[in-house]
């Protein structure tokens, strides 16, 4: 057992590509053998609580029945089909569940593979949109800066240019407009000199921009930040104003993790198009939506190219569809509301005493969302070991040390999770100068 344990980790150091991991100096992965509930069992015997919900994704638990079941179902019936000349039920019945929950007006989904495409999605709608109006001069997109849309080059464009990749693929990136990010957080009150700047960019470069994308509410990769709502509705006044599309980029908020089914409510608003990804299966599969109006997607089909110009092999995906509509019926049948609520305030309970350490600079709850932003940056490795000793499985990135659970956590659960974080603050090697 040790001897095979050994061979694995050994083979997956020097083969096996992770996530932003360099190849030559990895940090440790650790084997996972199997997933029930919140909890994850490692292949050298530990047991961690799950704080990731694996990146976002994870929402009822791992290896839930119902969702096991609606694979299996599936999978006595078709595991893939082409989407190009066929269609199927459980797409049908995933793009139905959509377009009735998400916000009013959006009502043609193309369904892909994974949340960057879903950006590509949405930003090639928005392009090939103006186009078939011939205004081929709107070409440009404007964001945020500290936002995050995905590792593919036009989701990387309108990623924040400093902690993003801009550096690196600068030669090869579109030239984006970027606003200043949102400082008024979603607690504080609210004064309208926050998006004078943006209406100086709206005004100066609207007859060039296609549309203006963000992620709504919550600022995730790009710091974890949970901004205003004012600030969306003045963006889509913004948009209306200056004939601009507007894309929510809901890949981590949508479903119900803000407390709202999509944090566009926060705002009450609609977007023109809506990118959804991450938890849509509940976290057993890649699947991915874009939702527009039908205004957008007649435009782009009476245009030149009569067709949107997009088309992956695996498109609406018939177990992913299956999944991701057991998912949803899960949600609704589990009174999501309550349990993020619950999530909300055990969180809110728990983590308060942290905001105490003077090696902290701020702590923050939104739903099932909750963050420990340090004043130094952590060590990933030293800080990743410390936790899985303590039980748990909590990954942060620079300062901030985060976590949004499966909604099926218990309290006992969050206190373990935030004990591992305050018994990880006093030691000076889990943290860099
Ligand atoms: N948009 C947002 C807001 C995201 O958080 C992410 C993933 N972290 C993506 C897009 C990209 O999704 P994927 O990793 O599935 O390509």
């Amino acid at each position: 057992m040790i001897n095979k344990y050994t061979d694995l980790v050994t083979f997956d150091k020097k083969h096996v590509w992770h996530p932003y991991t360099s190849m030559s100096n990895p940090l440790p992965s650790y084997v996972v053998e199997r997933a029930d509930g919140v909890n994850i069992q490692l292949k050298s015997g530990e047991t961690l609580i799950d704080g990731m919900s694996s990146w976002w994704s994870v929402l009822h638990g791992y290896n839930r029945p119902e969702l096991n079941k609606a694979v299996t179902e599936q999978l006595d019936k078709v595991a893939h089909v082409m989407f190009g000349g066929f269609t199927h039920e459980p797409a049908i019945t995933l793009v139905k569940k959509l377009v009735s929950l998400t916000p009013d007006g959006l009502e043609k989904v193309f369904i892909s593979d994974s949340g960057s495409v879903a950006v590509e999605v949405a930003i090639k709608m928005s392009l090939q949109y103006w186009q078939s109006k011939e205004q081929a001069n709107k070409h440009k997109l404007m964001t945020v800066r500290n936002g995050y849309h995905g590792d593919t080059f036009a989701a990387m464009s309108v990623c924040d240019p400093v902690t993003g990749m801009h550096q690196i693929f600068d030669k090869v990136l579109m030239k984006n407009i970027f606003a200043p990010a949102p400082t008024i957080m979603i607690d504080d009150p609210w004064d309208d000199k926050e998006t004078e700047q943006l209406e100086i960019l709206f005004a100066k470069h609207h007859h060039e921009l296609a549309a203006f994308i963000i992620e709504p509410i919550v600022q995730g990769t790009g710091g974890m930040r949970f901004y205003h709502p004012n600030y969306l509705k003045t963006v889509r006044q913004l948009c209306d104003k200056y004939q601009v599309l507007f894309i929510a980029d809901e890949i981590a908020t949508g479903l119900g993790r803000t407390g709202k089914l999509f944090a566009c409510e926060w705002a009450d608003i609609s977007p023109d198009i809506m990118c959804l990804g991450k938890t849509l299966t509940g976290g057993y599969l890649s699947l991915a939506a874009t939702l527009c109006t039908t205004n957008i997607a007649e435009t782009i089909s009476n245009g030149d190219a009569s067709c949107f110009m997009h088309g992956p092999t695996f498109m609406g995906n018939p177990l992913a569809c299956s999944v991701a509509i057991a998912s949803i019926d899960l949600l609704l049948q589990n009174n999501w509301q309550a349990q993020v609520k619950q999530i909300e305030s055990w969180f809110k309970q728990a983590i308060k005493p942290l905001g105490e350490n003077k090696r902290v600079k701020n702590v923050r709850v939104l739903g099932s969302i909750a963050v420990v932003e340090t004043h130094q940056s952590v060590n990933v490795a030293t800080i990743q070991q410390h936790f899985v000793e303590q039980g748990v499985w909590i990954r942060p990135f620079g300062k901030l040390i985060y976590m949004m659970p499966p909604l099926i956590i218990t309290q006992e659960q969050i206190e373990t999770l935030i004990n591992a974080i305050a018994s990880a603050l006093p030691h000076d090697k889990f943290f860099n100068d």
